[in-house]
């Protein structure tokens, strides 16, 4: 990374903590741009080519597994001929007039690859649009098509972005899956644009113990790669080019954040149960191997989620039945006999596999996600639950259904684990045995809760999307974050209905969104009777806290009295009044 030559001043910017900690280091500019500034050109130096085709290439390769993808899904429900587009797609990326045309024009102009492909496209699909003939005409749209699809792969692919050899800190437009679930050891924050504290890449972000700070206006533009930048997620600031007084004062309150955090570490020690002698279970939600040791250290009592689709995220192919078998089996030994509930592949929405074709929708959050991919992709689906009923003979597993809105989905989802626990059984005399739960985190499931609890062994509630769904914001847009109100009447409601179904039906629930970690609620969700707690490991010790210094009564009374009141702002004075007292008294808050 090349030193930043000028004598910059120093500047504070406001965002929002997504995910705590403080943190100091060069910046890195991942997103100088929009897209559309990306694909503007600008020269590059004669070093800067090879990297700049092997980029083209990978685009390539990756447009190619999109289409083939595209091509045996179409064949497959439609037939030959309608796939037959993307095939002709595919002659048009393998066309060697085209890639060289590409090549030639990046090493005689020296300017970003975005720019040299949008240059061939446009060259390309004029000349077949003045062609006489119609077919032949018709190429042209195809042409700008593929172009698209490859300018697209390219604009989404950071892998080379994504390796710095020195301690930065990243600076983007916005935090985005894909970015954060490539993260390095060498990164050790974000300070962006645009994001949202629900969404999948902050998420990820907390449960990398990585800070992260969102919404910092303008960020991109006043800061350059090679900046020195402070992160301050207790106080939501970026400090950019500190003076040498505030980075010895950030230093020192750096020292004592940590020694705050092993006090917390040796506080999770301690059992999680109230004053009056109610035990509560705290689980940790894990996004790949390695986060098994974190929630050893917090003292989670079993893994309450694992997303697996994290994992599939950070390769570049679809994982097979070993690879996937390998990674489970590992997490289910190191667990030692506690529980690990695996999801299913949840995708969809912002969770994107760059090497499998999804839709372009108008409204992903609502469209093809979860199991409503599994069910019919079903190879996919097959080999994932292979793998994990094949793990699950290593430990205590249990296989959680993502986005269920109706029985059907539990009874074709079932009759396919049925099949391969017997094909498994057979083929291999293994003594399966996994529990079957389903997420509720879609409003209709939550009234047809009986004919659910009636197939499933166990219920996961999951309030990041059920409050998405149920209050009609999706939780990636800024805009409307203002709405995204878990403390709303109907919020609390639900959260009521569905533990007291569960009881009913005498079967266990776990509530893995992110409201388990904020110690805000803990009190009211333990009113609301759930007993059973999953969330980012690091948030584990403030929960285990203010279980230890509450009694369980006082919880039933804040829940009752919360769920009496009509509207979110007679709410919260509650909770001003009742329950921060109480939080500032137990955790310091
Ligand atoms: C949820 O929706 O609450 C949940 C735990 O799943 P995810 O955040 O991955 O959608
Ligand atoms: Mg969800």
């Amino acid at each position: 990374m090349s030193a930043h030559k000028n004598i910059s001043r120093s500047k504070t910017l406001k965002g929002v903590t997504v995910s705590p900690g403080i943190e100091m280091a060069k910046v890195w500019k991942i997103v100088e741009n929009s897209d559309e500034m990306r694909i503007k050109p600008h020269s590059i130096d004669e070093s800067d080519i090879d990297r700049e085709l092997s980029r083209f290439n990978r685009a390539i390769k990756t447009s190619h597994e999109q289409l083939d993808a595209l091509y045996k899904m179409v064949e497959k429900r439609l037939g030959a001929k309608e796939a037959g587009i993307f095939k002709s797609h595919m002659l048009i990326l393998d066309d060697p007039h085209f890639l060289t045309s590409v090549k030639e024009l990046l090493k005689s102009e020296k300017k970003n690859i975005e720019h040299i492909i949008n240059e061939v496209i446009k060259k390309f699909s004029l000349m077949f649009s003045m062609l006489d003939d119609n077919l032949m005409r018709e190429r042209s749209a195809d042409i700008r098509d593929v172009g698209q699809r490859v300018l697209k792969n390219l604009l989404t692919d950071r892998q080379t972005i994504l390796e710095p050899n020195e301690k930065v800190i990243i600076v983007a437009n916005e935090l985005i899956p894909s970015i954060t679930v490539k993260a390095s050891d060498n990164i050790l924050g974000f300070a962006v644009e645009r994001g949202e504290m629900m969404s999948h890449a902050s998420i990820l972000a907390r449960s990398l113990n990585i800070p992260a700070i969102v919404g910092v206006e303008n960020i991109c533009s006043e800061v350059s790669t090679g900046d020195t930048i402070i992160i301050d997620g207790t106080n939501s600031l970026v400090i950019v080019n500190p003076a040498s007084k505030v980075i010895a004062e950030y230093k020192r309150i750096q020292i004592e954040y940590c020694v705050i955090k092993d006090d917390m570490k040796t506080a999770a020690k301690m059992p999680s149960v109230t004053t009056d002698g109610e035990q509560i279970k705290l689980l940790a939600n894990i996004n790949k191997v390695s986060d098994i040791e974190l929630a050893r250290q917090y003292n989670a009592c079993g893994i309450g989620l694992f997303r697996t689709e994290f994992f599939f995220m950070s390769g570049d192919k679809m994982p097979g039945e070993e690879e996937q078998y390998a990674m489970y089996r590992r997490i289910v030994q190191d667990a030692g006999g506690n529980e690990v509930t695996i999801r299913v592949l949840d995708i969809g929405a912002d969770k994107t596999l760059s090497y499998f074709a999804m839709p372009q929708e108008l409204n992903p959050q609502l469209g093809w996600r979860g199991i409503r991919i599994l069910l019919s992709e079903l190879s996919l689906f097959k080999t994932q639950i292979r793998a994990i009923l094949r793990a699950s003979v290593h430990g205590r597993v249990k296989l959680l259904l993502p986005m269920i809105s109706s029985v059907s989905e539990i009874i074709e989802a079932r009759d396919i684990i049925e099949e391969a626990k017997f094909e498994l059984q057979s083929r291999m005399q293994l003594e399966i045995n996994v529990e079957i739960g389903a997420m509720i985190e879609v409003p209709a499931a939550v009234f047809i809760l009986d004919e659910i609890c009636r197939r499933v062994d166990f219920l996961s509630i999951g309030t990041n999307d059920l409050i998405q769904y149920l209050l009609a914001v999706d939780r990636n847009n800024s805009r409307v974050a203002n709405f995204y109100e878990p403390l709303h009447p109907a919020v609390m409601n639900v959260i009521k209905m569905i533990s007291d179904t569960a009881a009913r039906n005498k079967k266990e629930v776990v509530l893995c969104g992110e409201l388990a970690g904020d110690t805000l609620f803990t009190m009211i969700l333990l009113g609301l009777g759930v007993r059973k707690l999953s969330m980012n490991p690091t948030a584990i010790p403030g929960v285990r806290k203010v279980i230890r210094s509450i009694p369980l009564a006082k919880c039933v009374e804040i829940a009752r009295d919360i769920l009496k009141l009509p509207c979110m702002h007679e709410s919260k004075k509650y909770l001003k009044e009742n329950v921060f007292p109480f939080l500032d008294h137990t955790i310091g808050n």
